[in-house]
Order: C-alpha cells, then sequence, then structure tokens
C-alpha cells in the first residue's frame, strides 16, 4: 500500500504512475478542469487490474480518454482518474476485423485499417481515443462505432478482466451501458472492405469538409448540443433532420455569443470554444445561457452532447 487518499484511505501502489492532486485541464481539450484527487496512469492491463482490485470500494474511479467529449469542472474530480498511455495503444488487423487498444487514437486506427483494406473511415475526424469512441458510441458521417462493433474487454471496478458484446452495451445515441468505475481497455471492429487508395481519399475529403465547417483548430469538446429531433425509432441519431442545433442556436442569436473567455463559435454555432482563459464555469454558464434563450424564442430543450464533470469550485 502507498499513498493517502484525500480523505486518508491508503491507495494500492501499481507499477505505472500514480499522481497526486494532478490538474487536468492540460488533458481536455477545452484546456478547463480543476485536480483530479489522483491521476492513475497504468503501465499495463495486469497494473490496471490488480490496482482496481486492491482500491478500497470506497473510492471512485473516473476513466477518462483523451478528453475531447468533456468539461472537467474547476473544482476537479474527487475520484482516482484513469488515463491509459502506452501499454494500450496497439492495433492490429485480422482480415476485416481491427484490434485497438483503448488509448489508440481514432485517427490513427482509421488509418491502420484503411492500409490493411477496411473501411473504418468514420472514425478519421473523431479526435477522440477508442475507450472514448466505444463509451460514448461516437460516430459521423451516418456510421457509428455500434455499426462496426464486434467486442471489447474491459477491466471491472472489482479488477476482473471481462469480454463485453453488443449485448452487454446496449449502444444508443452517443451513450452506452458500460458499469460504473469499468474500465475499457480493447475493442474489436469489423469493417466492410475497400480499396485502400479510395479510403485514404475518402479520409482527406472528411477532414476538409470538416476544417472548412467547424473550428477544429479552436479549443472545443464538439458538437455542444444534440440535434434536437435528433432520434429515430431506432434510437440512432438523425443526421440528415431538418432541426439541427446550431440552426436553432442561430436562430437564437446566440452564434458568437461570449461570457468571459468563453464562446459558442462564429464558423458553427454549436461549437463551445475556449478563446483563451476561459474556466468551465464560463463554458458551462454559457452553454445554459444558450439553453435558455433558445427555449424561450423556440421552446425547443436543448440536451448537453458534451459530458460535464467533477465539481465546481467551492464559491460557485
Ligand atoms: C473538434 C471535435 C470534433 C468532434 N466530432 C465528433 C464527431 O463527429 N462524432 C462524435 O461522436 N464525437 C465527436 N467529438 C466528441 C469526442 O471526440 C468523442 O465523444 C470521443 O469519442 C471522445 O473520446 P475521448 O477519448 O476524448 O473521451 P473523453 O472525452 O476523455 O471521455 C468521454 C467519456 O468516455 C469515457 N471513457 C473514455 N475512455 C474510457 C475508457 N478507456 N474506459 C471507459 N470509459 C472511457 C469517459 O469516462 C467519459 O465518460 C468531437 C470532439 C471535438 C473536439
Amino acid at each position: 500500500m502507498g499513498g493517502q487518499g484525500r480523505d486518508m484511505i491508503p491507495l494500492p501502489t501499481p507499477r505505472g504512475r500514480l499522481t497526486p492532486n494532478r490538474r487536468l485541464a492540460d488533458l481536455t481539450w477545452l484546456r478547463v478542469g480543476g485536480p483530479a484527487d489522483w491521476l492513475f496512469q497504468p503501465a499495463d492491463e495486469d497494473d490496471l487490474a490488480a490496482f482496481l482490485r486492491d482500491l478500497d470500494p470506497s473510492i471512485p474511479v473516473f476513466p477518462m480518454g483523451v478528453g475531447s467529449n468533456l468539461i472537467v469542472r474547476d473544482g476537479g474530480i474527487r475520484a482516482v482518474v484513469i488515463r491509459l498511455g502506452r501499454g494500450f495503444n496497439g492495433i492490429s488487423v485480422a482480415g476485416a476485423r481491427v484490434t485497438a487498444g483503448a488509448a489508440a487514437l481514432d485517427a490513427h486506427v482509421a488509418r491502420r485499417a484503411a492500409e490493411a483494406g477496411v473501411d473504418l473511415t468514420f472514425l478519421r475526424t473523431i479526435p477522440g481515443s477508442i475507450g472514448g469512441a466505444v463509451r460514448m458510441n461516437a460516430g459521423c458521417y451516418g456510421t457509428y462505432v455500434a455499426d462496426v462493433f464486434v467486442s471489447a474487454r474491459a477491466v471491472t471496478r472489482q479488477g476482473r478482466i471481462v469480454t463485453l458484446g453488443s449485448e452487454d452495451l446496449n449502444f444508443r445515441y452517443r451513450r452506452t451501458d458500460l458499469p460504473e468505475g469499468a474500465v475499457l481497455i480493447e475493442a474489436t471492429f469489423q469493417g466492410p472492405p475497400g480499396e485502400p487508395a479510395e479510403l485514404a481519399a475518402r479520409m482527406a475529403a472528411q477532414l476538409k469538409k470538416r476544417d472548412e465547417t467547424q473550428p477544429v483548430r479552436e479549443r472545443s469538446a464538439g458538437s455542444t448540443f444534440r440535434n434536437p429531433a435528433g432520434f429515430s425509432s431506432t434510437g440512432r441519431a438523425d443526421d440528415v433532420h431538418d432541426l439541427k442545433a446550431w440552426k436553432v442556436i442561430d436562430d437564437a442569436g446566440m452564434r458568437g455569443a461570449r461570457l468571459g473567455g468563453a464562446q459558442m463559435s462564429e464558423k458553427h454555432a454549436n461549437f463551445l470554444v475556449n478563446t483563451g482563459g476561459a474556466t468551465a464555469a464560463e463554458l458551462e454558464a454559457l452553454g445554459e445561457k444558450v439553453r435558455k434563450m433558445v427555449y424561450d424564442s423556440s421552446g425547443i430543450t436543448l440536451e448537453w452532447e458534451i459530458m460535464r464533470v467533477g465539481e465546481p469550485l467551492g464559491d460557485e
């Protein structure tokens, strides 16, 4: 047993890195976020499993990918935040199946798959990790993780390594039923076949389109709100639905709106950006203001797509 938790419960001593009071702002795309009580970067899956097995059950854990869908609040997270790195980012291809570690970036997986003639091109422009992609059922251009998912491996909060199928995860729009505290460590996908050159050209076109329509070079967390009527009877998002979040935000006069360092992007009204020194509180408050303005002007209630986690600072 090694360090002391916030409330003095001893933590197990792993082989990987365990850092107390670690600020999370530099680990999130929006560059905001107070400290985690602990940040754990496991050496490998056995290290992760042993740590979770020996961790006092009263201590919560929060698995984090590369923070591209998160507002971590300014007071930080009262938990052991688990971030996978080297040791969890391998990618292998066998026929039409691609297996990737949870820390592998979606873009790298898409490229490796394409080189091997497997079409996972939809992952190319999503800036997250495979753990975050599976957990969020990430998708774009009409394809979702659920469409190509075969299975995933995870370590449960109790420290057991388990294999999960679609029936366990119950994919819905940007949601799954991953058990609380479970950490995804690997996923296998099966994509349709494609010509490597054609897949590469498609990915280049998608990148270009993103660049033209979204503030991809700014600090954001992607779409802030779901498209208001974006659910079909199968629970999938209806990307072609007329009612777009950006449109109702635009109609409510909130494109470009600012609050402190937070702004609704001029380029894409559904992107909340940190223009410099924004706090999480400013970003969240601007989002709530947008929700109110949209509701007042159209009667539509926007739902957050960005996950907001952790605690505000004490005086908020
Ligand atoms: C410019 C931009 C464009 C975007 N475009 C899209 C898009 O087109 N489509 C789309 O779906 N999303 C998009 N996003 C949002 C985001 O990239 C996705 O939701 C992505 O899947 C999040 O992955 P992440 O690794 O960053 O996860 P994080 O943001 O770190 O975490 C998100 C959730 O996943 C969980 N999680 C992460 N890793 C693990 C793990 N190993 N085990 C268990 N749980 C885990 C976290 O606990 C959290 O609940 C965009 C974001 C940005 C900044």
